[in-house]
């Protein structure tokens, strides 16, 4: 059961180590990737999220700036900083947690951001590149789940591929990447969705099946194909310890699922690494503009 499992930890942690060579290579000419966080109000989550992206960018080399705002802050502040630092020569990438607070436009700020420096890759620019299969930033997660493909061995080609979700974050992007012509491309996808009929249907024909609902352990045992593989991207908190902290579950009944999956990753430990690593990975390749 245990080879069965596609731990994202240790292929970020793998990721990483190449990134820690990129960057010495970018130290020897002068440049030190440089990334901005920025966080508005006191969302637990995004906190955690941010101060994460942090640690992780700061261990790499990365020179990183956290900048947080209350949740009053108004938009046309938040525009402002924006603006500064596309201008600021030593911020490589810009990035603005999710969700902001509800006066914001989250549209109008990320398309405030410079193509250039969006290492979420949220831009509409980047989103059209990546649509036309062309040169860009790739949205972290969706480029996360890529590389666990890649990396784990799956063959993509040719295979039938279920998205579950369609947002535009994690959904929309990684249906769209695995038709694109190339490695980790040429599938055939399916994305359902809450209007989807007969869901089960649909992902019992996946020989990859990937998860991006946000619903506790909804993928059961009895809606997956033996032998496929199956990518949980959920992260769902669905209790705590006794210390406090968060008990997180996937979208996928995993402990069942694992049963008939021939690979899958689990929560925590699978999608999540990957996200925050290729956001260091669009940093350092933001940061070789520089050379
Ligand atoms: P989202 O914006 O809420 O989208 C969820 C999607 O799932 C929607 O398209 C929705 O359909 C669909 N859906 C919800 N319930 C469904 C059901 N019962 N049957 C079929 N489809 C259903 O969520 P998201 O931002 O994509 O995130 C999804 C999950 O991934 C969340 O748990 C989130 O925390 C997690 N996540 C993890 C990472 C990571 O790095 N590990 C990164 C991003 C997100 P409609 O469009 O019809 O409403």
């Amino acid at each position: 059961m245990e080879d069965k499992i596609i731990r994202g930890s240790e292929v970020a942690s793998d990721i990483r180590e190449e990134l820690k060579i990129e960057i010495e290579t970018l130290a020897k000419q002068n440049v030190v990737p440089g990334l901005v966080t920025i966080l508005v109000g006191e969302n637990p989550a995004s906190q955690s999220y941010v101060a994460a992206k942090n640690r992780t960018a700061r261990s790499l080399g990365i020179d990183s700036t956290q900048v947080t705002l209350s949740a009053e802050t108004s938009e046309a502040v938040l525009l402002e900083l924006i603006d500064k630092y596309n201008k600021q020569e030593n911020i490589d990438g810009i990035l603005v947690q999710l969700p902001l607070p509800d006066h914001m436009d989250e549209s109008k700020v990320i398309n405030a951001i410079t193509p250039e420096k969006d290492v979420d890759g949220f831009h509409p620019v980047n989103v059209g590149l990546m649509m036309l299969g062309e040169d860009c930033y790739l949205p972290c997660t969706p480029h996360g789940i890529l590389e666990l493909l890649i990396r784990s061995g799956v063959e993509t080609s040719g295979a039938e591929v279920v998205v579950v979700g369609r947002s535009n974050i994690v959904g929309k992007p990684i249906a769209n990447l695995m038709i694109q012509k190339r490695r980790g491309g040429n599938a055939t996808v399916t994305v359902c969705h809450t209007r989807t009929k007969n869901l089960k249907e649909h992902c019992l024909k996946a020989d990859i099946l990937i998860a991006a609902v946000g619903v506790a352990r909804v993928i059961t045992a009895d809606m997956v194909k033996e032998g496929a593989v199956v990518i949980d991207v959920g992260v769902n908190r669905v209790g705590e310890t006794e210390s406090g902290k968060a008990l997180l579950a996937g979208d996928v009944d995993f402990d069942n699922v694992l049963e008939k999956a021939s690979k899958i990753t689990p929560v925590p430990g699978g999608v999540g690494p990957m996200t925050i690593t290729m956001l260091m990975k669009n940093t350092v390749q933001a940061a070789k503009r520089r050379v």
